[in-house]
């Protein structure tokens, strides 16, 4: 009979098929550097290394940095604040999240919800939304 309890789907691809859903920018190569993925991303806790330069950052501090900001965003939940949520969008990228980080599409998602509701934020009013490269 086969085992039921493995619900989660494995993906042996550190880019997570190039969404890179936990990936981070990598300090030591700047701005227009390389990503910070999973070493062995079948090891939640495995070490993560630059694409580009191959430094390695242990998953412990990428997971404090993921934390705080998790923290911080608890107050979508309750607010709606287009401001809010800009300021929170920008400390994700500043504390070197990926675009397409999960935390940072999180973020967007709720943004995408409140552009086009708020006065002064209706899609027509709208011309500096947030486009991070990736
Ligand atoms: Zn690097």
């Amino acid at each position: 009979m086969p085992s039921t309890h493995e619900s989660t789907s494995v993906s042996a691809d550190p880019t997570e098929l190039g969404t890179y859903l936990d990936a981070f920018k990598c300090a030591a190569c700047g701005e227009d550097g390389g990503l910070l993925v999973s070493v062995d991303c079948l090891d939640w806790s495995s070490d993560f290394s630059c694409e580009s330069c191959s430094g390695r950052v242990p998953r412990q501090v990428l997971q404090a940095v993921e934390d705080e900001i998790g923290e911080g965003l608890d107050f979508m939940n309750h607010h709606d604040d287009p401001e809010l949520l800009e300021a929170a969008l920008d400390l994700c990228l500043e504390k070197g999240l990926h675009s397409g980080h999960y935390l940072t599409l999180a973020v967007k998602k709720h943004l995408s919800y409140v552009y086009g509701r708020r006065p002064g934020f209706l899609l027509h009013q709208e011309s500096h939304l947030h486009e991070a490269d990736p």
